[in-house]
């Protein structure tokens, strides 16, 4: 497949969705031909456990515009996300969720825009959450808040809809890093970007493909591999703690040297716990990052393609 034969690439990492994706795929491949948008599609099995696979087989099978990857194990959809980018050329990349959450409508829109723009980025916002749970949302609006403490980028309301010219995805090909996070890179990488705004719109009361586990793990992931700024916040409480002890300590000689000494034992104690948690949280920290370079050392590569379809 030469860049040229494609126009438009749409990126779809599916995880255990065998049971929904016949009628999502119809309902989102209906639409572009509705809209007279040619495009091809990858669809990337991200180690799903049910019958995804074979679903996406059939899919294959039945439409020529349609190709597909099949991970060994779950490795995540930022990964599932880059290996549709990698192995597919195209002019134009649309990476898009499999549940119509986002709305195919809006694809028509999105490429409008880019040609109108003269843009190189066309990211979607989410206009208003769809039908989160609770526990969700508060999960993503503390992640979202301290990921834009941390990185100074906001990620909020951001999502992984986004169109891609060519050039943009030659960028992100370049990354070496063995775990990423798409929409921190898309950030990273500059160029000409504008915002579509979108409504969530699908069946929004579907369980999220997402546990609870895997979001806190790519929340870690997110800052991990965006930022060093963890370390510098250990350097820095390990700085204020030293100003306190040595307040306290000139408060300790004192109490000495005028003959009140002993009663400070709690103040002793309090200090020990609090040195041993601080202690341990930068040990922690350090250990973390350590874990990351060793990851990046070994060089392992992001994902492990078991079986190819229609590529
Ligand atoms: N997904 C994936 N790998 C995973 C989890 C999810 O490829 O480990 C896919 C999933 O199949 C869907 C998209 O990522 O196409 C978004 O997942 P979901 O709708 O469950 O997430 P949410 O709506 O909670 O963001
Ligand atoms: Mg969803």
């Amino acid at each position: 497949m030469a860049a040229a034969d494609i126009d438009l690439a749409v990126i779809i990492p599916l995880y255990n969705e065998g049971a929904v994706i016949q009628e999502n795929f119809r309902r989102i491949r209906q639409v572009f031909a509705e809209d007279g948008l040619a495009c091809h599609f990858v669809l990337v099995d991200d180690g799903s456990s049910d019958a995804t696979w074979q679903e996406i087989s059939l899919l294959v099978k039945e439409f020529p515009e349609v190709s597909a990857l099949r991970f060994a194990r779950n490795f995540g959809k930022e990964a599932a996300i880059c290996a549709g980018l990698e192995r597919v050329e195209a002019r134009r990349y649309l990476v898009m969720d499999s549940d119509l959450q986002h709305p195919p409508r809006c694809v028509k829109e999105m490429v409008a825009l880019m040609e109108r723009e003269q843009a190189d980025i066309v990211e979607g916002v989410k206009e208003k959450r769809g039908r989160e749970s609770l526990a969700y949302r508060l999960l993503a609006n503390g992640f979202y808040r301290l990921m834009k403490l941390l990185t100074g980028l906001d990620l909020e309301r951001s999502s992984d809809f986004k169109l891609l010219d060519r050039g943009v995805v030659e960028a992100l090909r370049r990354f070496e890093e063995s775990s990423l996070f798409f929409r921190g890179l898309v950030a990273w990488v500059g160029f000409k970007r504008v915002a579509y705004s979108f409504a969530v719109d699908g069946p929004g009361c579907r369980r999220s493909r997402f546990t609870a586990g895997k979001l806190i793990r790519l929340a870690l992931n997110a800052i991990l591999s965006y930022t060093s700024k963890p370390l510098y916040l250990t350097i820095i409480s390990g700085l204020i703690f030293l100003l306190i002890s040595v307040l306290l300590g000139i408060q300790t000689l004192y109490n000495y040297f005028s003959g009140r000494a002993v009663s400070g034992f709690t103040t002793v104690i309090l200090l020990l716990l609090f040195t041993g948690s601080m202690i341990m949280i930068s040990l922690g920290f350090i250990g973390v990052y350590i874990a990351r370079i060793y990851d990046e050392v070994k060089r392992r590569p992001r994902y492990v393609v078991s079986e190819t379809a229609g590529m």
